[in-house]
């Protein structure tokens, strides 16, 4: 690792300071828990001449019940979302989700909208400055060519965020701020399928919450596939949430993360709504292997993380279904 660039840190005390800040400089950057993006910063992967540290913006701290489901801030911090008990009991899939990011130390200070704006991550970008130069660097960063798929004029790096599929399946709406004020969003429309620009936001926008409406009867569950059990990124993280009507399936949302540029919501599941556990579980396996777009971006094969996707969703279906 490199040591860190020279850059001015500020601290704003509102999000209208932090958004005006940013407005002002095309290579500040907004600082959250520091996690991934000080990592990012020492491998040469972005430039920045201004930090602004999110950390003394009460309104991005706040977590609690709203209207008839809960708000949680950007900058409330993974070890706080799994520890919280309205989290842990109306949302469970998003409390697994948080208590499995990387590891304690990291959780106490990574926060929520560091998390849902994670880098997308490639086996050819999160390397150091002298391995992708020795390898003639690729599209994302510096390069002409990318070395997933030679021909494409995009980028397949995979968003492997572990929050975004969870507060999904539990229909997150994210509240954003910019120059030109306030809108909101439901949370899958944050991404886009491209690795180099994977979020729909200005770059003097910031994520302020999330409000996730009441579960209303939703059962939910996380689980990841990932290499070191203890700390690492999800190869692939599945978030399921089950409505059930007595034997037969009143609701069902599946979303993944890991795999492609995005999160991904699985589209079309309303066809399993009345069918039993187990006619199910035939479809979502269709439906899940028709819309599934991996690409050879991390050590271990597409192939692989594809086969664990289906494995882990359909397994967390039967879970939850015996819960
Ligand atoms: C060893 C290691 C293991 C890791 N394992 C995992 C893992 O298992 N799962 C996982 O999901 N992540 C993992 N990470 C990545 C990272 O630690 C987490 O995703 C963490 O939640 C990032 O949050 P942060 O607050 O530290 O973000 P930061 O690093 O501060 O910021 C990340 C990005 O988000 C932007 N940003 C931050 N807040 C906002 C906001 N409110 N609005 C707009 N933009 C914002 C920043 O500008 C930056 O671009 C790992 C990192 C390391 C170093
Ligand atoms: S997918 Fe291609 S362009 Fe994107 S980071 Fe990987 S090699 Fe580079």
């Amino acid at each position: 690792m490199e040591p860190l660039p020279d850059f001015q840190l500020l601290k704003p005390r509102s999000v209208a300071e932090a958004v005006t800040a940013r407005a002002a400089s095309a290579h500040a950057r907004f600082l959250a828990g520091g996690t991934d993006l000080l990592a990012n910063l020492r491998s040469g992967l972005i430039e920045v001449d201004t930090l602004i540290d999110l950390g003394a913006i009460p309104e991005l701290h706040r977590l609690g019940a709203h209207a008839d489901g809960i708000r949680i801030g950007a900058g409330v911090t993974l070890e706080e979302l799994a520890a919280h008990p309205q989290v842990a009991r109306d949302y469970p899939a998003l409390a697994q989700a948080a208590a499995g990011v990387a590891g304690p130390t990291h959780r106490a200070v990574a926060t929520v909208g560091g998390n849902l704006c994670l880098d997308t991550r490639c086996r050819f970008y999160n390397q150091s400055e002298w391995w992708r130069a020795g390898n003639q660097h690729c599209l994302k960063l510096a390069g002409d060519t990318c070395r997933v798929a030679l021909k494409a004029d995009r980028c397949y790096a995979a968003f492997s965020g572990d929050l975004a599929p969870a507060l999904m399946v539990h229909g997150a709406i994210a509240e954003i701020a910019g120059a030109q004020g306030r809108r909101e969003l439901p949370l899958g429309e944050l991404y886009t399928d491209e690795g180099r620009a994977y979020l729909n936001l200005a770059p003097h926008e910031l994520l302020v919450a999330l409000r996730l409406p009441a579960a209303g009867g939703l059962r939910s569950g996380y689980e990841k596939i990932r290499i070191r059990a203890a700390i690492d990124f999800p190869l692939t993280g599945v978030a399921v949430a089950l409505r059930r009507d007595g034997e037969r399936v009143g609701e069902l949302c599946v979303a993944a993360t890991g795999t492609e540029s995005r999160p991904l919501r699985f589209a079309g599941l309303e066809v399993l709504q009345g069918m039993t556990r187990d006619a199910a579980l035939v479809t979502l396996d269709k439906l899940i292997r028709k819309q599934l777009g991996m690409m050879e971006t991390h050590l271990v094969s597409a192939g692989y993380r594809r086969r664990a996707t289906l494995v882990v969703a359909k397994r967390l279906v039967q879970r939850l279904f015996a819960a």
